[in-house]
């Protein structure tokens, strides 16, 4: 029950947002931390929970950075790899741009593309979630919310698989359970690294217990690859939360980090009600979890082509 229901935190339930999916009493009570933590970046859980009304990337010459404000001319972002030239902010960006980001220019090839979520359960929230798949569909131009499929990082072969928070908020059901084993799957046979980069609000919740089992269906893959000593290189991108922690995303054979992206599990209020203590300074941050030991290594985008190639070579692969 713990993990469905944390899963429901991230989600966004601001009424004024028209594709805002149900407001369950798990929801409510998990939502807006208003105030952040003392010292922490600004940027705080409700950012996440309003990760599907906003777009970090606007279409306009000139944009804000979302964290310290500062007029930008858009085009040097993008050169940038969307990290703020003024303040290194990690704005999110898309699965597709993460895999262009990543991969040797040309050389990514998506499979499974064909996979689409079906609505088995009949689940109705604020709306049919038949509805909700058609609508996020039209406006992502994507069939769900993963790309993955094969490619090459500086010239090395891997099997890459990006989460896209624009789809349903990365959330993940049976077919991004599905595409990503079925890449781990591909590593196993082949012998090929596999990366995944994760950006997630958890499981989808209009999945139900199908969503949940993806969290055993992937770590069980991941086992596989294990055993066959393939290597798995986990990414955590802001956010990586819920039942995409709960699994994959902390299975890694190594575990890298952009700067300052949020991670967790559950909401930072659910937790401190849970605990009864004060939470400590930058809280689910990257770099509060490499002090912790949770993670290997914060990486700054520009440098995780080399980051990801140099493991590879050190493990052999
Ligand atoms: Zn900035």
């Amino acid at each position: 029950m713990a993990k469905a229901q944390a899963d429901q935190n991230p989600v966004p339930d601001a009424p004024d947002s028209p594709d805002a999916p149900t407001g369950t009493p798990a929801g409510s009570a998990a939502s807006p931390n208003s105030a952040p933590t003392p010292g922490a970046s600004k940027r705080t859980w409700q950012d996440v929970l309003d990760m599907g009304k906003r777009s970090d990337m606007p279409e306009g010459l000139w944009m804000p950075c979302p964290e310290c404000k500062a007029m930008l001319y858009t085009k040097n972002v993008e050169r940038n790899l969307w990290v703020c030239p003024e303040c290194n902010h990690h704005l999110r960006v898309g699965a597709d741009q993460r895999c262009e980001q990543l991969c040797d220019t040309g050389s990514f090839e998506a499979m499974w593309e064909n996979l689409c979520p079906v609505d088995t359960l009949e689940f109705v929230d604020l709306k049919p979630y038949k509805d909700r798949i058609k609508s996020e569909q039209a406006k992502t131009k994507r069939n769900d919310a993963l790309i993955a499929g094969k490619g090459f990082i500086k010239g090395r072969r891997v099997v890459l698989a990006c989460m896209d928070n624009r789809f349903m908020m990365g959330s993940m059901g049976v077919v991004v359970g599905e595409k990503l084993t079925r890449a781990i799957e591909l590593g196993t046979e082949k012998n090929w690294p596999v990366i995944v980069v994760s950006c997630s609000g958890g499981a989808r919740m209009q999945e139900s217990t199908m969503s949940l089992m993806q969290m055993s269906k992937t770590s069980a893959a991941l086992a596989r690859l294990d055993d066959a000593g393939g290597l798995f290189i986990s990414v955590l991108t802001d956010p990586t939360t819920g039942g995409v922690t709960a699994s994959f995303a902390m299975l890694g054979d190594v575990i890298l980090a952009e700067p300052r992206a949020l991670i967790g599990f559950a909401g930072p209020r659910v937790i401190a009600n849970t605990v009864r203590q004060e939470l400590p300074e930058g809280f689910q941050r990257s770099e509060h979890l490499l002090a912790k030991g949770f993670i290997d290594r914060v990486v700054h985008r520009n440098d995780l082509r080399s980051e990801i190639s140099r493991i590879i070579d050190y493990a052999g692969k």
